[in-house]
Order: C-alpha cells, then sequence, then structure tokens
C-alpha cells in the first residue's frame, strides 16, 4: 500500500483500475549517418505527417471540448513550422552527423527546458507543448502508433504530466480521475477536470517506476490524497463513501428546476462562468440560470490574429440563442497579464498584473474595443445579453468607455445594421473600483466583482505565485468589508450586485454572501447546484 497526498483540482472519490501513462521514454538511441540531407527530409516528411495529424485532433477537440481547448493543436501547428526550432534540429544533424530522432529528442529536451527557465508563466506553459510535439515527431520518425487509449477499461489516470493532445484523446468515459506529479491548477488538465467533474490531484510526488498500469487505487481528492493497492478495508471504506457521495450528487440531481431560495424567502442567482462557446452545454446541463461571466478574452488566445468582428458576432450570438432568454453576462477582453496573445504585441513589463491589460488596452487601443462592441452590440438582437467591462478603476473610464459605445451605436444606426442596446456594467476587481462604487453606480446597470484581483491587489499578494498560496486569503476581513460596501453602493442606486470570482463558489461564505444582500454569484458550473442545496437550507 502506497499513499500519497497532492493539491485537489477537483473534489471527489473514486477507486479502480491504474492505467500509467509513462513518458516517451523509450530511449532514442545517438547513431551516426553519412547522409546529412537524407535525415533531413525524413524531418520534414515526419513534419507534414505531424500536422495532418495536428489537424485532426483539432477537429476533434472542437467537437468534444471546444474552441479554447482545441486552439492548442493550432499553436502546435504553428510550433512545428518555427524557423528556431528546424534549424536547431536540421544544424544538429548536418554538424554532428546524428540520426533526426536524436536531434529532435535533443531539440526538443533544449527547447523545453528553456521555457521552463522563463519567467512568464504563459511561456513557462509552453514547455509541455514544445515536448509534446517533439515526441510526436519521434514517434513518426520511428513508425510508433499515436497513443490509443480507446480499448481502455474506465480507469484513474497517472502520469508525470498530461500534455494537451494526451488529455484530449482520451476517451473522457474512461476516465476515473487525474493523478499528475506535474501540472498547475491553470493547467488544460485541470481546466478540463473541472469541467467534467473529474476528480483530479496534482503535484503527487509518484516514483511511476513503482506502480503499474492495472493495479488498484483510491483517490480521495476531498482529502487531497491517492492510495496505491489499498488494502481490503480501505477498499471497503473508499466504496462506503462513494456511495453517500453518489448519494448527495443524486439529491443535488433533484435540485434541478427548483428555485434559490431560503427558507425565509430570499432569492438570489445563481449563474455559471464560462470561457468558450461550447461550454454552454455544462451550464445547462447544471442548470444555471445565465452565463454571468463568459471570459470573451478565450476567442482571442491560441490564434495568430484577432478574431473578427464577424466571427465574435457567430459566438456571441450562438451563446445568446442557447441560453433562449436567459442573462448572459459577456465580459470584454481581460487580455494581458496572464493571458499573454503574440499579435497584441504588448512587450515585456516587470508587473504585468499592475500593467497594460484589459480596459486599459481597450482605451488606447479603440480600434479593437470597437469590433468587439460591434460585434456585442449586434449579437444582442438574438437574445439576453449584457456587457461587462474588467479592471476598471476611475469614474473618468467609464464615461469613456461611454463615449466609445455611443460612437459604435451611431455607426450601426448610420448603416442600418440591426442592433439593440445591451445592459452595461463593470467588474470591482481593484481596491479603487471599490472606493469610488458609490460615484460607479450612478453610471452603470450592475457591478460583478472579481474576487480573484481584488484579492490580490487589496491584499498586494499575486494570485499566481504558489509560494503566496498561504498569503492569499478572500477571507480576510478587508475583502469582506469591502463586498458590504460594494452592494451597499449599488443597491443605494438599484443596481444589482454579483460576485464572479472564485469566492463565489466558496460554501463557507454562501449564508454570508445572502446575508450581505448579494443579487447574484456566478460559478463554475459544477457548483451551482451545490449552492443551490445551501441556498435552499438556509434560513436567512
Ligand atoms: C476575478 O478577477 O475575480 C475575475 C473573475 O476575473 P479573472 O479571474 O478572469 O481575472
Ligand atoms: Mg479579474
Amino acid at each position: 500500500m502506497l499513499k500519497l497526498s497532492g493539491k485537489a483540482v477537483y473534489k471527489g472519490i473514486v477507486m479502480g483500475p491504474v492505467a500509467v501513462l509513462g513518458k516517451d521514454d523509450q530511449s532514442i538511441k545517438r547513431t551516426k549517418i553519412t547522409d546529412a540531407d537524407a535525415e533531413i527530409v525524413r524531418v520534414d516528411k515526419a513534419g507534414e505527417q505531424a500536422k495532418a495529424q495536428l489537424q485532426k485532433l483539432y477537429d476533434k477537440a472542437l467537437k468534444e471540448v471546444g474552441e479554447s481547448s482545441a486552439a492548442i493543436f493550432e499553436v502546435h501547428q504553428m510550433m512545428l513550422e518555427d524557423e528556431d526550432y528546424l534549424d536547431a534540429i536540421h544544424n544538429m544533424i548536418r554538424t554532428e552527423m546524428v540520426n533526426a530522432e536524436y536531434a529532435v529528442a535533443v531539440t526538443g529536451d533544449n527547447f523545453s527546458e528553456m521555457f521552463a527557465g522563463m519567467d512568464n508563466d504563459y511561456m513557462k506553459a509552453r514547455a509541455a507543448d514544445i515536448k509534446d510535439i517533439s515526441n510526436r515527431l519521434v514517434r513518426n520518425l520511428t513508425g510508433r502508433e499515436d497513443m490509443s487509449l480507446t480499448d481502455m477499461e474506465p480507469s484513474i489516470i497517472v502520469a508525470d504530466d498530461l500534455s494537451p493532445s494526451e488529455t484530449v484523446q482520451m476517451d473522457k468515459e474512461k476516465i476515473l480521475a487525474f493523478v499528475t506529479v506535474h501540472g498547475s491548477t491553470n493547467s488544460h488538465t485541470a481546466i478540463l477536470a473541472r469541467m467534467m467533474n473529474i476528480p483530479a490531484l496534482i503535484g503527487v510526488e509518484v516514483d511511476l517506476n513503482e506502480i503499474h498500469t492495472g493495479m488498484k487505487a483510491v483517490v480521495d481528492s476531498l482529502k487531497g490524497e491517492v492510495i496505491f493497492d489499498p488494502s481490503e478495508d480501505i477498499y471497503a471504506e473508499a466504496e462506503k463513501k462513494i456511495q453517500e457521495e453518489q448519494e448527495k450528487y443524486r439529491l443535488l440531481q433533484s435540485l434541478k428546476g427548483k428555485e434559490n431560495v431560503t427558507r425565509s424567502g430570499r432569492k438570489i442567482h445563481i449563474f455559471a462562468n464560462i470561457g468558450s462557446v461550447s461550454d454552454v452545454g455544462y451550464v445547462l446541463e447544471n442548470d444555471a440560470g445565465g452565463i454571468g461571466l463568459f471570459r470573451s478574452e478565450f476567442l482571442y488566445l491560441g490564434r495568430d490574429d484577432f478574431p473578427t468582428e464577424e466571427e465574435q458576432f457567430q459566438a456571441y450570438k450562438q451563446v445568446a440563442q442557447t441560453m433562449a432568454g436567459k442573462k448572459v453576462v459577456i465580459r470584454t477582453l481581460d487580455i494581458g497579464a496572464d493571458k499573454q496573445v503574440d499579435y497584441f504585441h504588448l512587450g515585456r513589463e516587470d508587473n504585468p498584473a499592475m500593467g497594460y491589460r484589459a480596459i486599459r488596452i481597450c482605451l488606447k487601443q479603440p480600434d479593437i474595443f470597437k469590433t468587439q462592441l460591434r460585434a456585442l452590440l449586434r449579437a444582442a438582437v438574438y437574445g439576453n445579453i449584457s456587457i461587462m467591462y474588467p479592471m476598471i478603476i476611475s469614474v473618468e473610464e467609464v464615461r469613456q468607455i461611454q463615449a466609445i459605445v455611443s460612437e459604435v451605436e451611431a455607426e450601426l444606426k448610420e448603416k442600418e445594421i440591426p442592433y439593440k442596446m445591451p445592459e452595461q456594467g463593470i467588474m470591482i476587481e481593484t481596491p479603487a473600483a471599490v472606493m469610488v462604487s458609490d460615484e460607479l453606480a450612478e453610471l452603470v446597470d450592475f457591478f460583478s466583482i472579481g474576487t480573484n484581483d481584488l484579492t490580490q491587489y487589496t491584499l498586494a499578494v499575486d494570485r499566481q505565485n504558489e509560494r503566496l498560496d498561504d498569503f492569499y486569503n478572500p477571507h480576510h476581513k478587508a475583502i469582506l468589508r469591502m463586498l458590504r460596501m460594494v452592494t451597499e453602493n449599488a443597491h443605494k442606486c438599484g443596481k444589482w450586485v454579483g460576485i464572479c470570482g472564485e469566492l463565489g463558489a466558496d460554501l463557507e461564505l454562501t449564508e454570508e454572501f445572502l446575508r450581505m444582500g448579494i443579487d447574484e454569484l456566478s460559478v463554475a458550473p459544477s457548483m451551482v447546484l451545490k449552492i443551490r442545496k445551501i441556498v435552499r437550507e438556509s434560513e436567512v
């Protein structure tokens, strides 16, 4: 029996057989070659084959997990054409007269280490991608098959780390849980796990040589632990706990279609957060009353040019139509800080979280902003869309936004393009916005509190820095007082106020939010029914 702990990305308990995904560790031999040109032709052929495979993966991902997750395969296709990467492989073949497999593997390792050592979190995350494409090239060169997990029985996937292409190739019905040695809470695996309610543990210090496919394990991410080769007692105990969890799940399902109302009659809206059009399925499946935060910047990520007005219009329209009259709050782009996009040419900053990002980019580069606004105003004809502006710090900014929106409206009117003026609100995620929320409330239709950023700016604690986890405390008195203040100021002006940061899903605070008078909570789809249960049992 081997008991290990890790960080829970999504909580749940499962037991079953283990499937160990080894790294592509079939050792690659260095051999001397005599014809460098012939080796380079082999690399190029393997590259063409890889591009075709990636296109297939992109199409599959688009259907199954949506645009934002699929985009990574476009990035891989682009990486395969990167001149620095290809030159490094070609040079090694020519100067060292080595076989293509070896040159690709070594170059892949070097580039991946280089990315891993970078300051920027986005670039760091590319280390796994470069490994992924190098492994693919080596597989193509050696004629090995692409990983196939389709014949596998439902299993607990244990891996060093999971690359996006490994994750998306898996048949979701066959995954009981994820357990990985590495990975961050923002990795694709983590995002998928949360969206699909799959228990997942990361940062588990397991030696993959000590475990094997087929052995039994219990993953209890509620407790943050995994037990390989459990004793009969532990297995029986887990079985009992799983039944209890299943019973809880069944009870939650019975709350579908029910109101979010307390015993004393107080109502609250429970909406869901999404990042792509295809996430709407999870919103409906979990019976959320609407979408309280559509992070539209995901439409801009993982591509090499701006999405056109038409592309954006189609995406917003589709979400609005699918939600059939339910509220859909679309946030204008929040690029910058951890969400970097090459074609924005934002440049390096010492303090990106406090830098050129979100509404600041939109106000400085109004053409980008106007394209998005036109798409939003046009899509508003097809459903119940609201627009929300991120990272606001002042009344002046809101006035500037209003002037730009008026220009866009005038243009649409003049060209006789159908549009509707949606409800418009702002995110309260800076201490400055909190302090002037009395004045801001007069200018906008609603507030949505972004507790993720509000916590980092109020406590001066970088939300991305793992070492500061113990200091990042959204329960801090300062934050709770701010929530109260913002709610009071919104209500004085007759405006509604919601929370769309992660704190909104904190079940320990649901009753406190009800007491404060918060009107809406927007949370991960999988949290909607859990909050509804607490609301319905509350006396507040
Ligand atoms: C927030 O800051 O709380 C928020 C919801 O926005 P994001 O997490 O996208 O920065
Ligand atoms: Mg934010």
